[in-house]
């Protein structure tokens, strides 16, 4: 008799609901949970092979100090006593915590509460900065919050879906489904792609505007400027419910149909089909994930996206708004918690003296960190430059990951010390650590997740840990109390974590703050274990919409929302080829668990560019050709070319995931310098210049 077990996808941020099944042999199956209202059933290649990736290969099973196995007693205290000594000696900003999107929201809240309120520090950062760290800022800039107000029953109500820089069909599979079916059995509704790259999302598009990279706010301050000469601004709800639109337009200033051709490298014919479908569409939903963040002027793209549906009132509304797409499958979680370096728990600001003030009180914490910590980036800088001397990854691999990666790995390196919890036991970031403690993983570990559209949905385990494995809340609750805040890290479980989380956003919370999941704050073991999927907010008192700005009212002070002027970028001819970075469909991240599966590793068995057809020819490249490619700060990779017509001239893509570890000579980070966005920190991981030839 197989025993059924409902949980969560542990991949992308759709938060797909998963029920595995494990007969009596202990063979796990897994199916799309039918009840859960991400998915309704379906699951992509990378969810239906779950079950494939769930073997003890390569796992880390006993903590080890220096390479040899521990016991769990000598590893905690080792790390609690380096990162006691050094804060004694150098002050709490010289140690850090890099976490991570993949960690469940309890893990996420007890790091965020370790290092901010008892360390003292902000120095805890997080992958989810190189996800949609300038959504994050965007949010904030144009709502005074960051809220996400759309959901995605929106896509299957909208007329027009604008997906800008978001190859759906490989990154976000379920939803791409969700909007195929929607537009299959309502053929009126319309898809526009907004991508440098004919990606496989482009199949179900209507338009696809192959836009310059970077070409991204022209065209949305292009679309704002049309809007306004066309009389299709919402006089009554900017009037009433924004600021700012005359400073915006300005920034907006309308450039000729030529300049706006060369701007965004798009054709004038396709930017009017664009211009008019959106401004002649009510309901429209805009989509962005990773080729809006993962710029240079990421934040400023997201507001120019914004600004548009500010502009024509088409915001907190049924099937309309714009639309933030998190990469990593908790990556909103993260936010919730306080996860990145310049936010506080619960959604609150450090920068703010009173919200300082709220979560030190509720935390009885004998600190609380008085300004943002390190941005990822920075981060690392810190550590290469010894202003950081004991560093703490929580399940990450930023050696492959993090842009400029061979930094990155010298700075880790060269660390005095150098803590990874991790599931699998030898990483290209592990290969550094001085102790690796062992994490429990997907399918063993207990908490809860929060997808893209904010609803909130349980992870249950349904296995043992193998080994000596253990949750990663578990490891830095026993380092606490190790380091002397026994009281305040005293859970006994994931659901003690989470009613905690719950009671902290309503505390002292009037419904000036937009996230208050306060119902959940007395939740009990019985009832976490039935916890269904929900949408924040879901306050202790009073009755809150599930639609978020319905009343015009938004969290800046004044409840109005905010215009932000953006500048168009220039457009720079640079010799070499611009790099875009990303992922292939049935791959996750640096692969620790897709690449178990031989069945995932077959839809690309290996690393590979992809080069236009006369890019190739241009450059003596054969198909399957290897080519060298290489970064302006020296970095190097080598892998085979993929000719095809669907990448724009001029640019190579290169898959993100695989590492030193997994094919030689193919960290594409290696490749990025580490340029980042002047407002959220984010990199531009979609942006860097490489030059290109055949091996
Ligand atoms: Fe998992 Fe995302 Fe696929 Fe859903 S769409 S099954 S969450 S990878």
């Amino acid at each position: 008799m197989a025993c059924e077990n409902r949980t969560t996808c542990p991949y992308c941020g759709v938060g797909c609901g998963v029920i595995a099944s494990v007969d009596d042999a202990g063979t796990v199956t897994v199916r799309g949970d039918p009840e859960h209202p991400a998915n309704f059933g379906r699951l992509c290649s990378k969810g239906s092979a779950l079950a494939e990736t769930l073997d003890l290969d390569g796992r880390l099973l006993f903590p080890q100090i220096n390479g040899q196995r521990s016991s769990w007693d000598a590893a905690l205290d080792l790390v609690a006593e380096r990162f006691s000594d050094t804060i004694a000696e150098h002050g709490p900003d010289s140690v850090a915590f890099y976490v991570s999107g993949q960690l469940l929201t309890e893990d996420y809240y007890v790091a965020n509460k370790l290092m901010k309120g008892f360390i003292g520090s902000g120095n805890i950062d997080t992958n989810s900065r190189l996800c949609m760290a300038s959504s994050v800022a965007g949010h904030r800039r144009a709502f005074g919050s960051d809220t996400v107000p759309g959901t995605y029953a929106d896509l299957e109500l909208a007329d027009l879906v604008v997906l800008v820089g978001s190859n759906l069909a490989w990154c976000h599979p379920v939803l791409y489904q969700r909007i195929a079916a929607a537009k299959a059995s309502r053929p009126t509704m319309k898809v526009v792609v907004v991508d440098p790259r004919r990606t496989a999302t482009s199949d179900i598009a209507d338009l696809h505007l192959a836009v310059r990279p970077d070409g991204d706010v022209a065209l949305f301050n292009g679309l704002l400027a049309h809007l306004a000469e066309t009389n299709r601004i919402d006089e009554a709800f900017v009037g009433s419910h924004t600021s700012g639109l005359a400073e915006a337009l300005i920034a907006a200033s309308p450039l000729s149909m030529a300049a706006l051709s060369e701007a965004t490298g798009l054709s004038g014919l396709s930017i009017r089909q664009f211009f008019w479908l959106f401004a002649d569409t009510e309901r429209v939903v805009t989509c962005y994930s990773q080729g809006v963040n993962q710029s240079a002027s990421g934040t400023d793209k997201v507001n120019a996206i914004i600004n548009c549906h500010l502009a024509t009132g088409r915001i907190g509304r049924s099937g309309m708004g714009p639309f933030s797409l998190t990469g990593q499958p908790n990556a909103m979680g993260g936010r919730e918690v306080g996860g990145l370096a310049n936010m506080l728990a619960a959604h609150m600001a450090i920068e703010n003296a009173d919200d300082r003030d709220r979560v030190q009180r509720f935390w009885k914490s004998p600190r609380i960190a008085d300004r943002p910590g390190l941005k990822a980036v920075d981060m690392f800088d810190a550590v290469a430059d010894g202003r950081i001397k004991a560093l703490w990854i929580m399940s990450t691999n930023p050696v492959v990951s993090m842009p400029d990666a061979d930094k990155v790995k010298a700075a880790i390196d060269a660390c005095p010390f150098v803590v990874v919890s991790d599931m699998q036991g030898d990483t290209d970031t592990g290969r550094l650590a001085h102790v690796l403690l062992p994490a429990t993983g997907w399918g063993e570990k207990s908490g809860t997740v929060t997808n893209s559209e904010r609803r909130v949905s349980r992870q249950r385990a349904f296995l043992s840990g193998p080994g000596e494995a253990r949750p990663d809340w578990w490891h830095i609750t026993e380092v606490a109390r190790r380091i002397g805040f026994a009281s305040a890290f005293d859970f006994a479980s994931p659901a003690d974590i989470f009613a905690e989380h719950a009671a902290l956003s309503a505390f002292e919370n009037d419904g000036s703050r937009d996230f208050d999941i306060g119902a959940f704050a007395a939740i009990d073991e019985d009832q976490y274990d039935d916890l269904r999927p929900f949408h924040w907010p879901r306050p202790a008192t009073g009755e809150m919409s599930d639609r978020f700005f319905s009343d015009g009212r938004f969290y800046h002070p004044d409840g109005k929302a905010r215009f932000i002027p953006v500048a168009t970028v220039p457009v720079s001819e640079q010799a070499g080829f611009i790099l875009n970075t990303g992922r292939v469909r049935d791959h996750w991240h640096t692969m620790t668990r897709t690449g178990k599966s031989a069945r995932l590793s077959a839809h690309m068995a290996e690393p590979y560019c992809e080069i236009h057809l006369l890019d190739a020819a241009d450059h003596g490249v054969g198909h399957a050709d290897l080519v060298r490619i290489t970064g302006q700060s020296g970095g190097e990779v080598i892998v085979r070319a993929l000719l095809s017509d669907r990448q724009a001239r001029g640019s190579l893509f290169l898959p993100m995931h695989w590492s030193d570890e997994t094919a030689s000579a193919a960290r594409v980070d290696t490749l990025v310098p580490s340029l980042t966005d002047p407002v959220s920190g984010q990199p531009a991981l979609k942006q860097a210049r490489v030059s290109l030839e055949r091996y």
